[in-house]
């Protein structure tokens, strides 16, 4: 049957053998699906096609189409390099060069080659060349495309074109394959849903990506595959959102005494009225019966610790053990010294479960949780996984849960005794993610900051101005505040990040004196900087100098000045959870980025938006124009399938479109029971069935 042909490997289809298994492999092309998926990369047509007469030194990417006329490799000053001078149709020349790869390079070409070059012409020596253009070489194509006829070319490299697997050969293999096959391929998608979208069908549109008729009937057939490929991640949240309602949780009473007091009397603040709506949906959720899983999303410093307090004192009137999550040691830490804070004075026991700890605590820690002397255990995720049992787990909250990635999270749901899940993010996402990334989940968003916040003032500047803003920082030291200074992590090198914040660190202790200065970075040990963040807590340190270890969460509201060096190698995202480590309490606060005067045009432009804002919707807005939605969505990230058609946030319209269909559909047939739905679930389960998702393969 054709859904089995689909998902057998590739040797299936003829021309494909031995070393070309292989090496489609490599290109995470597997199965006949894969192979039908890989989609081309660029198509060419007499319309995208530009004649040499025609280029510019403006233009940024074109394609140009000729015959080999000369071929050397030349002796340069730096090197060798490799010329080639292209011909085309009308007579006009044009050379590319490659200074690497030289010697493979040279043995792709011989004079009478027609070829397409694509690249950004750069005028030089009064002729257009291109540097190290992407190239195909075309053959008998070039006739067709003088017929009027779309080529699709396809993602090619040194692997797959050593065995022969060109773009002619790919389009020859696929077209030997459409002939016996096309008409068998299945429709996962319902017909309803192909109805109501208005798509191209399934087969047709896997045709017409390959061999598509006319530019209209292309742009038919990518629409459809972008539908069809965020329909399906859709689908699959859709499905993970419902067994949250199939799943029995907890059923906690109201909340008691405990929770009544912490709320009267245990806080010196009152809540917002973000934090209270957001107790409540909470407080809902618990009693329901079913597991609770919600995002809790609010800007930095919108205060959601106290709103987790309160929840797992909820639990504990009901008699339920409470875990705390956080993605790092320091912040574990932190969170851990400010609940006791808040606890100690209702007598509730706490417990600290961290990496390193010495083998007879940490049993007496495990013992605690396991027979009920401790109701809240606060540390990393290691909490839930390993050999940490539970007496009666009744929530686990994930604080800064944008370092899980979605099949984590879903591993995290099913967990033994399903507790209820209580999400804590700051990381503001637009919309257009927020409905991929957190499509299974309930939110609740705080967009309200405690009053008598000022937001944070921003200011760029460059070395020049170094003094000036020594002389600031040594100000407001001497006012009482509190300053970081923070030095971005190199990924390359842990040591070179290290010696960075090392001798920033010697010199500002000169700098500052008599004022007291600090150093805390990753490589310290659990102790050191545990002893490091209570002296500046305490304002014993007036100054921190930090790697990005306090990155997230950490909160000292009397710190209120920040200085990023090297700006400009951060992310925007980072800036801002940076950012949002002052302002924390009544006092100014400022944030001053250091940059490299010399830095590029991009860095600069992320760097003004963070001095124009303050708002994270708006700073991640900004970030996923300048980024694009790969970084956001990357498979490693996210834990989501990549997208290879789709794009975000351009194809933000149809993923709304494909989001209400898909949840739409789960709503009427949960199970995918229906005769007409048998194929999307035989796509699903193939799909994504042995992720943990606990889709069944028979409804
Ligand atoms: P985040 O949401 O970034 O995790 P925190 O929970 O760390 O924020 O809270 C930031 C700071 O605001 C803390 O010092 C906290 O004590 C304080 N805070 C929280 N809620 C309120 C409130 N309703 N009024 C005043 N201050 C608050
Ligand atoms: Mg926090």
């Amino acid at each position: 049957m054709s859904i089995g042909l689909l998902e057998q490997g590739v040797e299936r289809v003829q021309g494909i053998t031995g070393r070309r298994v292989e090496a489609l492999a490599e290109a995470g092309v597997r199965t006949v699906r894969d192979l039908l998926h890989y989609y081309p990369r660029r198509y060419l047509d007499r319309s995208s096609v530009v004649s040499i007469k025609e280029l510019r030194a403006d233009m940024t990417a074109v394609t140009v189409v000729g015959t080999v006329v000369g071929a050397n490799t030349v002796r340069g000053r730096t090197g060798y390099r490799f010329e080639l001078v292209l011909q085309d149709q009308y007579s006009q020349t044009m050379k590319c060069v490659w200074f690497k790869s030289v010697q493979w390079i040279s043995k792709r070409f011989a004079k009478g080659d027609q070829v397409a070059f694509h690249g950004r012409p750069q005028r030089y020596g009064g002729m257009f060349s291109m540097a190290h253009p992407d190239f195909d070489k075309l053959g008998k194509d070039s006739a067709a495309l003088d017929t009027g006829r779309i080529i699709a070319l396809y993602p090619g490299g040194a692997a797959l074109s050593s065995v022969g697997l060109t773009s002619r050969t790919f389009r020859r293999i696929i077209h030997e394959f459409f002939k016996e096959n096309l008409e068998a391929l299945p429709e996962p998608l319902p017909s309803d849903i192909c109805e109501a979208a208005a798509l191209m069908d399934g087969a047709t549109a896997l045709r017409a990506i390959h061999f598509p008729e006319n530019r209209d009937e292309l742009e038919a057939a990518q629409r459809r595959l972008k539908f069809e490929e965020l329909f399906f991640i859709q689908a699959m949240l859709a499905q993970m959102r419902r067994r949250r309602i199939v799943h029995a949780g907890p059923r906690l009473e109201p909340p008691g005494t405990q929770t009544k007091q912490f709320l009267a009397e245990g806080l010196p603040f009152e809540l917002t009225r973000a934090q209270q709506a957001a107790l409540k949906d909470i407080a809902r959720d618990m009693q329901t019966g079913k597991q609770m899983r919600r995002l809790l999303q609010g800007d930095v410093g919108s205060g959601k610790t106290v709103v987790a307090v309160a929840a797992m004192l909820h639990a504990l009137d009901s008699g339920y053990q409470s875990a705390f999550m956080a993605p790092t040691e320091i912040l574990a830490e932190q969170h851990y010294a400010n609940l006791r804070k808040y606890l100690d004075p209702l007598g509730v026991p706490l417990r600290l479960l961290v990496g390193g700890l010495p083998k007879a605590e940490r049993s007496r820690i495990l013992d605690d949780i396991a027979e009920g002397r401790t109701q809240i255990a606060v540390g990393t995720h290691a909490l839930i996984q390993d050999d940490v049992t539970f007496q009666r787990l009744g929530l686990a909250i994930v604080d800064e849960q944008h370092r899980f990635g979605v099949m984590q999270r879903a591993r995290m749901f099913e967990m033994g005794a399903r507790p209820h899940m209580l999400l804590m993010t700051a990381t503001p996402i637009p919309r257009s993610l927020a409905m991929t990334l957190y499509g299974d989940l309930d939110v609740s968003i705080m967009k309200e900051l405690p009053a008598g916040r000022r937001p944070v003032r921003t200011a760029l500047r460059y070395d020049k101005s170094r003094e000036q803003v020594y002389g600031f920082v040594r100000k407001e030291i001497a006012k009482g505040r509190q300053c970081y200074v923070v030095y971005p992590l190199v990924e390359e090198s842990e040591k070179m990040e290290l010696r960075d914040a090392e001798s920033g660190y010697a010199e500002l202790k000169k700098i500052f004196a008599p004022h007291k200065v600090g150093l805390i970075h990753g490589r310290m040990s659990r102790g050191e900087k545990e002893d490091t963040m209570t002296l500046f807590r305490r304002n014993d340190f007036n100054a921190l100098v930090a790697t990005t270890v306090i990155e997230v969460g950490v909160d000292v509201p009397n710190a209120t000045i920040m200085i990023v060096e090297h700006a400009e190698r951060f992310g925007l995202s980072q800036l801002h959870q940076l950012r949002g480590r002052v302002g924390r309490g009544g006092e100014q606060s400022y944030c001053i980025l250091m940059a490299d005067y010399k830095c590029t045009h991009e860095a600069r432009k992320r760097l003004q938006v963070m001095v124009d804002t303050n708002d994270g919707f708006r700073i991640s807005e900004a970030d996923l124009k300048i980024r694009g939605a790969g970084d956001f969505f990357g498979t490693r990230q996210s834990g989501l399938p990549e997208l290879k058609m789709a794009e975000l946030p351009e194809d933000v319209a149809l993923l709304s479109q494909a989001r209400d269909l898909a949840f739409d559909l789960v709503a009427r047939d949960p199970d995918l029971k229906e005769p007409g739905h048998a194929a999307l679930r035989e796509h699903l389960y193939a799909a994504y069935g042995n992720r943990g998702l606990g889709l069944s393969r028979i409804g």
